[in-house]
């Protein structure tokens, strides 16, 4: 049966449940209260810098090419992706250290390091593919609204073997003693949202998406990403509503009934919801919600961040594309956004130079720079800290990389806490949704469809399978699935 759907927001899940769900006939409607699409994956250009706002990491092309050819179409299709070699480059105090692409490159780097690990590297890293493989292939793909599907002799085998209940921050611990290699090794994991010590050990699956399956960038921005998922929803009939503010749902019957938009209701038999999970819940009416403002007071979020968007004249050298500024104690500042809840002393941040490899993100011959400080999602924010720690990011730079660029800055803009609240409803400001930490990792994640009125769903980086890009693409795929399955029991 054809069913009217309405998908409120527009970020990578809801372009993905919109293709998925249209392709299968429906009647598809997405409503995005900003006047582009993309969610956090925005861009905005000013005096001839463009600037990704959010994701600028391109893992597991596998994930992007599979949706694409769902569609009898291809990312080339699109956009021009580039791997990038070396793939980033670590800051640590007083040494600069280069990941080169690709596996080989890694080991010799760890052997470097220390001396004999690149055997038990090899062996991580066969085991991280295993777990990857194993992941995509069925465990990530589930909707998780129940344990059951867990339940098989087989998922419980995969389980014990994906070392489901011992900490990645352990795993490490016996593949090397090196702090620096360590450190390397643990790096993926803070796309999860927490600390190593905190991430079950089956998310090393991530170092394999790192150094095996690689980094790449799409020529043009990450939001070319965007424009290619926008074309496809399109060509499956997908409408889009652009500054179309999603203020209410209406519940009949223990069902929803209308959506209310810039104050005008629309019936729908069913709803998708991309937009932040609490969020959507409090337009819920209160008899209707399933999760309390203490639930969400009690998940551990994965961090919120500061950035800062900055147009430098002249070029930066001692940069690469990706840049990881570790010449700071990472267990301090972890602590000090997920214990105490405080502005980090001495943080570590991240500086991505998109200019390095695209000269459409700057003017010729100009550097555009994309700063991100990972903070709590319980702190405040005001210009005064913002300007602080800019200037302290500005100091680092220019110590570690010997390049002051304090008297070239043409362009600056930051973006915190405040700004994912106003721009996103994002609950406690967060950026990347829920951490992956194993009490909130598949059925224990807030869940895919509504216990209280059945046809409202969800999708996106506050449910399965959990925060990223592609997850948020396969997210959006699974709901898709999960509301066809419905309707044909
Ligand atoms: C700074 C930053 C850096 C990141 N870096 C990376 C990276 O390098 N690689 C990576 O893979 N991932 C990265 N991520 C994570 C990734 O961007 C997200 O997990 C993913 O894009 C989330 O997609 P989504 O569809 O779940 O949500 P969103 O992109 O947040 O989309 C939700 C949409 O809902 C809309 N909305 C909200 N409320 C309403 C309403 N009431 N009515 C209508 N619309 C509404 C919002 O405007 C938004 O467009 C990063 C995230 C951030 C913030």
């Amino acid at each position: 049966m054809k069913l009217k759907i309405g998908i409120i927001g527009s970020g990578f899940s809801g372009l993905s449940a919109a293709s998925y769900a249209a392709k299968s006939g429906h009647d598809v409607t997405v409503f995005e209260q900003h006047d582009q699409l993309g969610g956090r994956a925005r861009a905005f250009s000013q005096d001839g810098f463009l600037f990704d706002m959010g994701p600028s990491w391109y893992w597991m092309p596998e994930v992007f090419e599979n949706f694409f050819r769902d569609f009898g179409s291809s990312a080339a299709d699109h956009y021009e992706l580039k791997r990038l070699d070396p793939s980033y480059r670590v800051f640590f105090e007083g040494e600069q250290i280069d990941v080169g692409a690709g596996r080989e490159s890694y080991i010799d780097l760890a052997e470097k390091l220390d001396p004999g690990s690149g055997r038990r590297v090899e062996k991580f890293l066969n085991d991280a593919r295993y777990k990857y493989d194993t992941a995509m292939g069925g465990f990530v793909q589930k909707p998780s609204l129940s344990v059951t599907e867990f339940a098989s002799l087989i998922y419980l085998r995969k389980a014990w073997k994906m070392n489901l209940l011992g900490s990645i921050r352990k795993e490490i611990s016996k593949v090397t003693t090196e702090k620096r290699l360590q450190s390397l090794l643990e790096f993926p994991v803070l796309f999860l949202g927490s600390t190593p010590a905190k991430i079950p050990a089956m998310y090393s699956m991530m170092n394999y998406a790192d150094i095996d399956l690689g980094t790449w960038y799409p020529m043009g921005g990450m939001h070319k990403i965007v424009d290619g998922f926008e074309r496809i929803a399109r060509s499956q009939g997908v409408k889009f509503r652009l500054r179309a503010k999603a203020e209410a749902i209406t519940v009949k019957d223990e069902k929803i009934d209308r959506l209310v938009v810039n104050g005008v209701a629309e019936t729908f038999d069913a709803i998708i919801s991309g937009a932040d999970y609490a969020h959507t819940e409090k337009l819920l009416p209160a008899r209707a919600r399933v999760y309390s403002d203490n639930y969400w007071n009690n998940r551990t979020f994965a961090p919120s961040c500061l950035l800062y968007y900055v147009g430098v004249r002249g070029k930066v050298n001692g940069l690469l594309h990706h840049n990881l500024f570790f010449d700071a104690d990472f267990d301090r500042h972890a602590a000090e956004i997920y214990e105490s809840h405080q502005w980090p002393e001495s943080p570590l941040f991240y500086v991505c130079a998109p200019s390095k490899t695209d000269p459409d993100v700057a003017p010729e011959g100009d550097e555009n720079l994309f700063i991100l400080i990972p903070v709590s999602t319980r702190i405040e924010d005001t210009p005064e800290i913002r300007e602080r720690y800019f200037e302290m990011v500005l100091k680092r730079i220019s110590a570690l990389t010997g390049e002051d660029i304090s008297d070239r800055i043409v362009l600056k803009k930051s973006y915190a806490r405040s700004n994912f609240i106003e721009d996103y409803n994002a609950f406690g400001g967060n950026a990347y949704g829920l951490a992956n930490t194993l009490l909130q990792t598949a059925f224990l994640k807030p869940r895919m469809q509504s216990a209280r009125v059945p046809n409202l769903y969800f999708t996106g980086q506050l449910t399965v399978p959990g925060p990223g890009v592609p997850p948020a693409i396969i997210s959006g795929k699974t709901v898709a699935e999960l509301i066809n399955r419905h309707q044909s029991t």
